[in-house]
């Protein structure tokens, strides 16, 4: 098809290709300009790349080499977590971390650690004595010779923070649509014509957030000066509770491949364990295998001696568009106004609010009029928050309720109410799968993983989306598969 000789269905000022964190995070931030912009989604939600399964960091800023914009971005970033937490309510904590050493190489690696983040502008720094670190964390390993710690260490939920994005970018007039997979790119005089086969869009400026598939978008408009390297990364989750022990983000020493194994609390009490670091051919393998997890286990333990494999209760893979110029690719590639966010690997959820403040400033300069909305609204409410469980005996009766009734148990391993998943389903951004629910209320996150709330959000799903079942999206990963590579794992740990 010609798309610049055919009618474009939708005509805005600004197209931007993704709806990851990085997607989300720039059309949020210009929702507040009288702009119509459209944002283009391949998958049927939004988070449903790498921003749904990251290690949930929001780095200190002391890893990213100074003078590069992971360096900079990530520390302009981090500072603007605790507004954003206040405007948007998706969940964040500054827990601080401690990077640990277990050798002389190790503390010179701490140093130089201390002397690049001081450069990025990192405050409180701080090498830590063995009996210093394990007051912090006593779940420690003992034979540790002294720890990097860094107070302005944060944790974030990835993709509940991406989901707050795209539901205050929507909420101020941002146009997204979700099963829109960008297939081709023309451009005709100073108008680009994006078709996704279903639909064709035209706008002057087109913003490329396709995080992994990055490159092959760009290609599409003949953008495209650098590669990308799809990076598996694989993980371990603990179930709710498990966190008590380790309250902090506890990293072992960066290696050439990345941080490295790292042990984290999440903001819902969970422990998350991983990732490893394995170059894929193809940016949609999130396979996981046993063999891989009993190593990334095996890893975290030199941290934390005291995991326990049977608390494990889900394993994922995240992809990491590691870019070929070993920085962020953020600029306006050689066909004009065709902006791309390339290499977007991390520290890029700690960087995306920082990444949009830059792209917004690449807009000015380019000579973009951006002008305030009077009606910009920055507030977005929470649909569930963090908190204790209560007591399984105490909610059967609960579970026993009727539909229709907001105190109806949905999911009882995780307490989810009926009102949290109407909530959920109500909030202008269209859900028609069981993990986009869950993503959002926690329905399916617990140790059964759905096995008895997943019919149950069926059913909500049809009778307050209207759809039916052949079009409801199950849950992405096969729970006996999964058992299966969990117990072929556990088995590995005890050879
Ligand atoms: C294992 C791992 C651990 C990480 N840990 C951290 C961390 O702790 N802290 C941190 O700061 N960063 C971390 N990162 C980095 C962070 O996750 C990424 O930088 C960030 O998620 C990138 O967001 P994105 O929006 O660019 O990409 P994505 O989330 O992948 O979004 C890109 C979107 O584009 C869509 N898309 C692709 N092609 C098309 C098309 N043709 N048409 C329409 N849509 C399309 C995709 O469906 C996808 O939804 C980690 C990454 C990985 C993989």
């Amino acid at each position: 098809m010609n798309k610049a000789n055919s009618s474009p269905v939708h005509n805005a000022d600004i197209i931007i290709i993704g709806a990851g964190v990085i997607g989300c995070s720039v059309a949020r931030r210009l929702s507040r300009y009288n702009l119509n912009i459209l944002l283009l989604e391949a998958a049927d939600d939004v988070a449903s790349g790498a921003s749904k399964a990251n290690s949930g960091i929001v780095h200190g800023g002391y890893t990213a080499k100074a003078g590069t914009l992971k360096g900079e971005l990530s520390i302009r970033g981090n500072r603007m977590f605790d507004q954003l937490e206040e405007e948007l309510a998706f969940g964040f904590k500054r827990t601080g971390s401690l990077v640990l050493a277990f050798d002389k190489k190790d503390i010179f690696t701490l140093e130089k650690l201390v002397d690049n983040g001081k450069q990025n502008g990192v405050e409180g720094l701080e090498i830590l004595s063995p009996e210093e670190a394990l007051s912090r964390c006593p779940s420690l390993n003992t034979d540790l010779l002294g720890a990097l710690y860094c107070p302005e260490t944060g944790i974030v939920s990835p993709y509940e923070f991406t989901i707050a994005l795209a539901e205050n970018a929507v909420h101020n007039g941002v146009s997204l649509h979700l099963d829109t997979k960008v297939i081709s790119i023309e451009k005709k005089d100073s108008l680009f014509y994006v078709d996704s086969g279903a639909s064709v869009f035209s706008a002057p400026l087109i913003i490329n957030a396709a995080g992994a598939s990055s490159g092959d978008v760009a290609a599409m408009a003949g953008a495209d000066n650098f590669t990308i390297h799809p990076r598996k990364g694989q993980y371990l989750l603990f179930r709710r509770g498990s966190a008590e022990s380790v309250e902090t983000v506890i990293f072992q020493p960066p290696t050439e491949m990345g941080k490295g194994i790292l042990v984290t609390p999440t903001v819902w009490g969970n422990l998350l364990v991983g990732p490893d670091a394995r170059e894929v051919n193809d940016p949609g393998d999130l396979g996981t295998d046993p063999e891989s997890l009993a190593a990334v286990f095996k890893t975290a333990l030199r941290s934390v001696p005291g995991l326990d494999a049977s608390k494990v209760i889900r394993i994922f893979s995240g992809i990491r568009p590691t870019g070929d110029r070993g920085d962020f690719i953020i600029e306006e590639s050689s066909v004009s106004g065709f902006i791309n966010l390339g290499g977007i690997e991390s520290p890029g959820l700690t960087s995306s609010p920082a990444i949009a403040l830059k792209i917004e400033d690449i807009l000015k300069t380019r000579g973009l009029i951006l002008r305030e909305k009077q009606n910009y609204d920055p507030v977005r409410k929470a649909i569930c928050r963090p908190g204790p469980l209560a007591d399984p005996r105490d909610i059967t009766e609960n579970i026993k309720l009727e539909y229709g009734n907001p105190d109806r148990m949905v999911c009882r391993c995780e307490q989810v109410p009926e009102r949290v998943i109407l909530d959920a389903l109500n909030r202008g951004l269209p859900i028609r799968s069981l993990d986009a629910v869950k993503r959002r209320t926690r329905a399916g996150m617990g140790p059964c993983q759905g096995q008895f709330c997943g019919s149950r959000v069926k059913e909500y799903l049809q009778n307050e989306c209207g759809l039916d079942d052949s079009t409801i999206i199950g849950h992405s990963r096969d729970r006996q598969e999964m058992k299966r590579i969990l117990d072929e794992m556990r088995s590995l740990l005890k050879e």
